[in-house]
């Protein structure tokens, strides 16, 4: 039950100041973040994360709009660890369209676009946060991003008080 799953903040996410209010709402619920680095990547790297898969899932197009969007500016990347944490991150950062996303949850509270002015203005989306979608994704995701020497065991009062 106790999973880890991988948590990038985009470059808008940076940008507009939101890295501290984001790790906040992931700390209040009680998971635990075990790992945390800023990165700038580039297309190739960007490819191994965005693989053919969302090409298959979303079209070409937005694979293409996407490899710019994440690389262009610094990024923060994280891994957290908790109870069901890959659907609890997921819960907390609402679903892919701005648009759709309810208020309470991070896209919801910080974005509003939808997928119909992306595709029209020929950008990504811009919804602030990635999170892996399951367990195949956050085992890959963590494995890319991540030595095993860069993720940390420790004990948080969490799990004394809140688990
Ligand atoms: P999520 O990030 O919610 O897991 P996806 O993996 O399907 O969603 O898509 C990855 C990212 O691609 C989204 O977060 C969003 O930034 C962008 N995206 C997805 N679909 C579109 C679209 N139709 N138009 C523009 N950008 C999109």
């Amino acid at each position: 039950m106790i999973e880890r799953t991988f948590v990038a903040i985009k470059p808008d996410g940076v940008q507009r100041g939101l890295v501290g209010e984001i790790i906040k709402r992931l700390e209040n619920v009680g998971l635990k973040i075990i790992g945390m680095k800023m990165m700038w990547i580039d297309k190739e790297f960007a490819k191994k994360h965005y693989t053919e898969d969302i090409a298959k899932r979303r079209g070409e197009h937005v694979r293409e709009m996407l490899l710019d969007y994440i690389t262009e500016g610094p990024i923060i990347v994280m891994a957290w660890e908790g109870i069901h944490a890959i659907d609890v991150v997921r819960k907390l950062v609402g679903p892919t369209e701005p648009k759709s996303a309810l208020p309470g949850t991070i896209r919801g509270d910080f974005t509003h676009v939808s997928f119909t002015h992306a595709d029209a203005q020929k950008k990504s989306i811009k919804n602030v946060i990635h999170a892996s979608g399951d367990g195949k994704d956050a085992k890959y995701e963590l494995n890319l991003w991540f030595s095993p020497l860069e993720l940390h065991t420790y004990r948080t009062v969490h799990e004394a008080h809140v688990m």
